[in-house]
């Protein structure tokens, strides 16, 4: 009987059937794959990336060297070296972060007193050479300086789901 069964359905195309009904189905379905990189996603206000060092509006770099970043990071991936100005303030002389050991906890960010270290929206970025994972402080500010509105925009919606 089984076999008479399977024998009807093979004539009858039946499971070729079903399945072109499930590709008709999603034929005029709305889609929900997109054209990447042509097509992007929504972003959250939220979303961790590239890291970024900010500066105030007057050129000053926000970071006071307090190390708190360094001291909470769970991935041991940022290191500083302070020094202190002639006007007693103190600035880091070193501030890198580690992208391989990175995992964009964002603990660095929430720690900062005074919002100098900051995660971007930043995700499309790669390394060629040998330290490029490094991100020193100068390339951290030049992330900072070119995406400061952005950054901005994106703290004043994050402060709204607080
Ligand atoms: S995002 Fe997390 S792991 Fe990455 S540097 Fe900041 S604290 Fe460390
Ligand atoms: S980035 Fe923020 S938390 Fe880290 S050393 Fe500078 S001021 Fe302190």
């Amino acid at each position: 009987m089984r076999l008479l069964k399977h024998y009807i359905k093979s004539f009858m195309f039946l499971e070729l059937l079903k399945g072109l009904s499930v590709t008709g189905r999603y034929l005029f379905a709305r889609k929900i794959t997109v054209q990447y990189p042509e097509e992007k996603t929504p972003m959250s206000p939220r979303f961790r990336g590239l890291h970024a060092q900010r500066r105030y509006a007057n050129g000053e770099e926000r970071c006071i060297a307090c190390k708190l970043c360094e001291a909470v990071c769970p991935a041991l991936a940022i290191t500083i070296d302070v020094a202190e100005r002639d006007d007693g303030t103190r600035r880091t002389t070193r501030y890198d972060i580690d992208l391989f050991k990175c995992i964009y906890c964002g603990f660095c960010e929430e720690a900062c007193p005074v919002d100098a270290i900051v995660e971007t929206h930043i995700f499309e970025y790669h390394f060629e050479n040998r330290g490029e994972n490094i991100m020193t402080k100068d390339k951290l500010l030049a992330v900072g300086d070119k995406y400061e509105t952005e950054i901005a925009a994106n703290k004043a919606a994050d402060a709204k789901y607080r």
